[in-house]
């Protein structure tokens, strides 16, 4: 089996993004996606626009553009990411997950030693696996919904009702009936707001007295003026208890009273986590409240010599959101430059104003 000399997992932006790099350095790679490209964007809200503004989350030096200069929404970025592909001829092994990351064992019986990684998939036709000198990992950092705790067993009973989700794709199915949000950040903020003035009865529980403060300015007093003028229920210092199909048990962590919340639909947006099982069964150690992998800032390179982390993977479950696409473009220099020694040639030029910034806490 040839090896080549990078096996890249993740089609997500800075997945695209370190692909041209590679690319245009002239080193070999297979670029494995478990999913399709841009998949974390792909379950966003229907129309729902980015937070950071075009020139930010733009990959590969190419502008993005939207038709009235606002910030790019769900839609116009997944069909950015299609052109980028294309200008860029790149090559994408869709629907292919990654099982298994096994580093070289250089100091192996001599017999089994392996000079390379071996890169495990699972597709439509089978296992496969692959050989390369490098893995870099750009997965994301939203595999799956967080879930919705009860103080004394696994989960609230009732959260897997067919009426109770963790995402939101559209106010449409709420009009005329009574939608719960759990939550009190920027997605609950946002899908109450969008159900409410789509017609629905919206009803806000939320764990501390008022809506965060870290919510959007063009959000939170919106939010705020309805909950005062009663056109949103707010139940706050509530946690959810009990979920049966027509309503919602809410306990009041201040006193442990409990009452019952009529509800037709429940939305649980109370944030998204990550599997870090593929770094850790590959021997990458995490650190810190987020589970964040351990890397050498510098390069990205992780405590798994030749095994680097790009875009927000390097964050873990980011319990404070400090990494975004925005500061992940930089991720893709110092990669380029610890396996090539030279500057990717398309690229945001942010990256390189944030080449040397402090990545906060997820430095080893
Ligand atoms: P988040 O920022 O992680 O917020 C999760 C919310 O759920 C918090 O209010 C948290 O309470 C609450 N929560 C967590 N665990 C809970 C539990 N067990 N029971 C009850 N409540 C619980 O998640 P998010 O709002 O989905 O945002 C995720 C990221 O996406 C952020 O970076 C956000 O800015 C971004 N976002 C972007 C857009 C956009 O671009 N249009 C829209 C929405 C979100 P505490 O506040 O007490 O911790």
């Amino acid at each position: 089996m040839a090896a080549a000399d990078v096996v890249l997992i993740g089609a997500g932006p800075i997945g695209l993004e370190m692909a041209v790099a590679l690319k245009e350095a002239g080193l070999s790679y297979v670029h494995l996606e478990a999913q399709q490209l841009g998949h974390t964007i792909s379950w966003f809200p229907r129309q729902a626009q980015f937070f950071s503004s075009p020139e930010r989350i733009a990959i590969c030096g190419v502008p993005l553009h939207t038709i009235d200069q606002s910030k790019a929404n769900r839609e116009e970025y997944l069909a950015y990411l299609v052109g980028v592909v294309q200008q860029f001829g790149l090559k994408i092994q869709t629907y292919e997950r990654v099982t298994r990351i096994v580093p070289p064992t250089h100091d192996a019986h001599p017999q089994s030693a392996s000079d390379v990684f071996e890169v495990h998939t699972q597709r439509a036709d089978g296992p496969k696996t692959y050989a390369a000198r490098r893995v870099i990992v750009a997965v994301g950092g939203m595999h799956g919904p967080r879930r919705l705790e009860h103080p004394t067993l696994p989960e609230v009973p009732g959260a897997d009702l067919p009426h109770v989700s963790h995402y939101f794709v559209e106010p449409h199915p709420y009009i005329g009936r009574k939608l719960l949000v759990i939550g009190g950040r920027n997605s609950a903020a946002e899908a109450a707001l969008r159900c409410h003035r789509a017609g629905a009865d919206v009803a806000i529980s939320y764990r501390r007295g008022e809506i965060d403060k870290s919510v959007k300015y063009w959000l939170r007093p919106e939010v705020e003026w309805l909950i005062k003028h009663n056109d949103i229920a707010f139940y706050p210092h509530t946690l959810p208890m009990r979920i049966t199909p027509t309503s919602v048990t809410l306990r009041d962590t201040r006193d442990r009273s409990e009452r019952d919340v009529a509800a037709d639909f429940v939305l649980a947006l109370i944030g998204y986590v990550m599997n870090p099982s593929l770094l850790t069964e590959a021997g990458v150690d995490l650190a810190g409240e987020s589970r964040h992998p351990v890397y050498r800032s510098t390069t990205m390179e992780t405590n798994v010599p030749g095994l680097y982390v790009a875009g927000t993977a390097a964050g873990g479950t980011q319990l404070r959101f400090r990494l975004f696409i925005e500061n992940g473009h930089c991720h893709v220099v110092r990669i380029l430059r610890a396996l090539a020694g030279q500057d990717p040639v398309h690229i945001n030029p942010l990256a390189f104003r944030r080449l040397d910034a402090s990545p906060q806490s997820t430095e080893r």
